[in-house]
């Protein structure tokens, strides 16, 4: 059994590290815990050592960890692909979704967002690989896509998300994270006003931080490897 509330440690300063190397303000960084496939217990035992936001994959997975969790304060972000049939089970619930890549799905989390709460926050995520294979938005569609997404009231535009191919070069995991910042300035350029990059996960979290990450993804550091 991995230690999680050692390992939420380790990745805390192993994000204060960072910060200070790349010359990123203290606390810049957000540190969402991924729980995919593991238990309703390990989500317990994060939130006990302070771990609010945990990030979630799959529909079904989430509602049930939700639902068993609805007493404790957390701040639920999903980050899976998203079939236009489920996004009303997720806006039930989530504060953030980072994986919006069509209208459709940003128009349907608008509608159906519960009335007595607040706006979701949203991140368009972008395919920077240029992989046909990987989902997100390519640079062409990207800025039509954002200023449609923006005149909806139920949704909050925040930044970009990106999930770069494996790398293990270090510069060459910042090239890539150096693009999604790259989309992020051209928009705030054109008037948006987007203060988020969800970049970084386990291998190349400090990569991100060093191209301005806002929001890492960490699961296998903090959980132990998945089944
Ligand atoms: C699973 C997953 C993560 C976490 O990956 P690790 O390598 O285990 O840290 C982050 N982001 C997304 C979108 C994921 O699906």
């Amino acid at each position: 059994m991995p230690n999680i509330c050692e390992n939420l440690q380790i990745i805390g300063n192993r994000i204060l590290e960072a910060e200070k190397k790349y010359g990123r303000e203290p606390n810049s960084v957000k540190l969402l815990a991924v729980s995919k496939y593991h238990p309703i217990s390990a989500l317990e035992t994060a939130y006990a050592c302070n771990q609010v936001c945990f990030g979630e994959n799959y529909v079904q997975e989430m509602q049930e960890k939700a639902e068993a969790l609805q007493n404790r304060n957390i701040e639920w972000h999903f980050i899976g692909p998203i079939q236009s049939n489920k996004t009303k089970h997720i806006a039930a619930i989530v504060d953030w979704v980072h994986s919006v890549d069509r209208l459709k799905i940003a128009k349907r989390l608008s509608e159906q967002k519960p009335k007595n709460r607040a706006a979701i926050s949203i991140c368009l995520q972008v395919n920077i690989s240029g992989e046909s294979s990987k989902s997100g938005i390519n640079e062409t569609e990207l800025i039509p896509l954002a200023k449609q997404i923006q005149e909806l009231s139920g949704v909050n535009l925040r930044g970009l998300m990106a999930i770069p191919a494996p790398e293990s070069n270090f510069d060459k995991q910042r090239a890539s994270f150096a693009k999604v910042r790259k989309l992020q300035e051209k928009l705030n350029q054109q008037g948006f006003d987007l203060d988020t990059l969800s970049m970084g996960m386990t291998g190349d979290m400090e990569a991100a931080i060093a191209e301005g990450a806002t929001i890492v993804r960490i699961g296998t550091a903090i959980f132990g490897a998945r089944k």
